[in-house]
């Protein structure tokens, strides 16, 4: 299959249905991602999120990333979404893609902290809270995604809000990775924006 299609697959999968919360200004949702699942197609279409295979593009210690500039993600290899972690690591860069969808300026901290969060949902909706733990991502994210989708999960359809201090711990986290201060600019698709929920 063409990965632009097993990416849009993904993207509609329950997994990320259930993704649904808020940090600040930001929007993180399963809606989200269905509108930003019809961004992917085989063949050319308007508003469109092109997909290539540059590893020399991808960070040394990650699978996949998003350039917002020019609307494409880039992918460590041909078989990211062949494991679960790269399958995540997919869907930390589908919401930096879901957010520029929405255009919305964000401070960096905060949005990598959102996309990690997603990430590590993406874990815990697909039943995998152990390897979650063996991954990567901190404990403190895990830990705030765990609460967040419990939250949610009680709270039907309507997204769970970080507290201040996850958001504060979250962009603690964050400052460690080595993320600067400032905002990422966001400014659609190919123009085309998302106003939903
Ligand atoms: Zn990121």
């Amino acid at each position: 299959m063409a990965l632009d299609l097993a990416v849009q697959n993904l993207l509609r999968t329950n997994e990320l249905k259930q993704i649904n919360f808020t940090m600040a200004g930001i929007r993180v949702s399963g809606h989200g991602y269905w509108q930003l699942s019809n961004c992917f197609s085989d063949h050319p279409i308007r508003h469109r999120i092109r997909i290539t295979v540059r590893a020399n593009l991808v960070g040394p210690r990650a699978q996949a990333v998003y350039a917002p500039d020019i609307d494409k993600i880039h992918l460590r290899s041909l078989t990211v979404l062949n494991t679960l972690a790269g399958r995540a690591a997919v869907v930390h860069e589908c919401t930096h893609a879901q957010l520029d969808l929405r255009a919305v300026h964000t401070p960096i901290r905060a949005e990598e902290g959102a996309a990690f969060i997603a990430e590590a949902w993406y874990y815990l909706a697909c039943g995998q809270a152990a390897a979650l733990g063996a991954s990567d991502i901190p404990a403190d994210i895990a830990n705030i995604a765990t609460d967040l989708r419990n939250r949610s999960s009680q709270n039907t359809g309507r997204p769970a809000a970080l507290t201040a201090t996850q958001i504060n711990l979250a962009r603690a986290v964050m400052r460690g990775f080595g993320y600067q201060n400032g905002h990422y600019q966001s400014d659609g698709i190919r123009g085309h924006r998302y106003r939903g929920r």
